[in-house]
């Protein structure tokens, strides 16, 4: 079957997005496997940029560390990485275009008023005409997105209360929230295919909105199942899922080849790293992809 990532071919460009939150761990290790074999095998390009917009959880040096593991497990991007934390006059120009529309209201509610409200924005706050300073800021839902294809997951439906919720594009705290500058960066990147896990599918449709919002071609989407070691357990450096080793990258990488649905050979085992990923790019199919992790996680990184 022709998937319609074949028709974006020679001018496809893919990105990996890690947060420097922590290194590099198995889950992580198959979303960059993904997305960088999608692109390779489309004779894309594939972007690295580091989402260091939330720096709370910035942790020092991981961004170098991530870096560096990807260069030792052979996935060598294209193009400079970008930094999230460098980016924040092209974020503020963006704020101020949607300000200038009218289209953005600050915001008082907390969690606690929201969650006895029912659990989702109820728009409380759009005609307050609340300070900013102090607030959360909200983005006027003008582009509700109800339901979107997916690569991989398929017809996604999404809840019309998030559908239609205005959500927060700048935290009281004064940090961009992830919604705006993921858009932001990936439209500045010309990014054309967005392959990653299945914990984003939600977001997806806020930022097939903000696309649409700010007058520009969304990516394709590409959802790929959620490794969890176990039912609810996905594996995430909040989880303290085990960083894998620079060292040894074969093991790891054919373990993660075998999640996304592939079957290598048993003599890559002993092959080098550059053969593992070319026999990987010859053999990629998106649709061979599962939707869903199939067994449980046995992998020991
Ligand atoms: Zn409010």
């Amino acid at each position: 079957m022709l998937t319609p990532a074949l028709s974006h071919q020679g001018s496809y460009r893919g990105r990996f997005a890690p947060s420097p939150s922590g290194p590099l761990h198995f889950g992580s290790l198959i979303a960059a496997l993904a997305s960088f074999l999608t692109a390779k095998s489309q004779q894309g390009q594939w972007l690295v940029r580091i989402e260091d917009i939330d720096t709370p959880r910035v942790v020092k040096g991981a961004d170098s560390d991530i870096l560096h593991t990807l260069e030792a497990y052979g996935l060598h991007w294209d193009e400079n990485v970008i930094y999230q934390s460098q980016r924040h006059s092209l974020y503020e120009d963006a704020l101020e275009h949607l300000n200038q529309q009218s289209l953005v209201y600050a915001c008082q509610c907390t969690r606690k008023e929201i969650k006895l409200r029912g659990g989702f924005y109820d728009n409380h706050c759009r005609t307050l005409n609340l300070p900013r300073s102090g607030n959360a800021l909200r983005l006027q839902q003008h582009f509700p997105i109800e339901k979107f294809h997916d690569q991989i997951q398929g017809l996604v439906h999404i809840p019309k209360k998030i559908a239609h919720e205005d959500y927060i594009i700048k935290r009281r705290d004064g940090l961009f929230a992830y919604q705006l500058v993921v858009v932001l960066d990936d439209i500045e990147q010309k990014i054309t295919h967005v392959v990653r896990g299945a914990d984003l599918l939600e977001p997806t449709a806020r930022q097939l909105g903000l696309f649409e919002q700010l007058g520009n071609c969304a990516p394709h989407y590409a959802h790929i199942p959620l490794a969890v070691a176990k039912p609810g357990f996905k594996l995430s450096k909040q989880n303290h899922a085990p960083a894998i080793d620079k060292r040894n990258p074969i093991p790891a990488t054919l373990a993660a080849l075998r999640f996304l649905g592939f079957n290598p050979p048993s003599e890559l085992t002993t092959a080098t790293i550059e053969e593992v990923l070319a026999w990987a790019v010859q053999s990629f199919c998106l649709d061979t992809i599962p939707k869903v992790q199939e067994k449980p996680m046995n992998y020991d990184a």
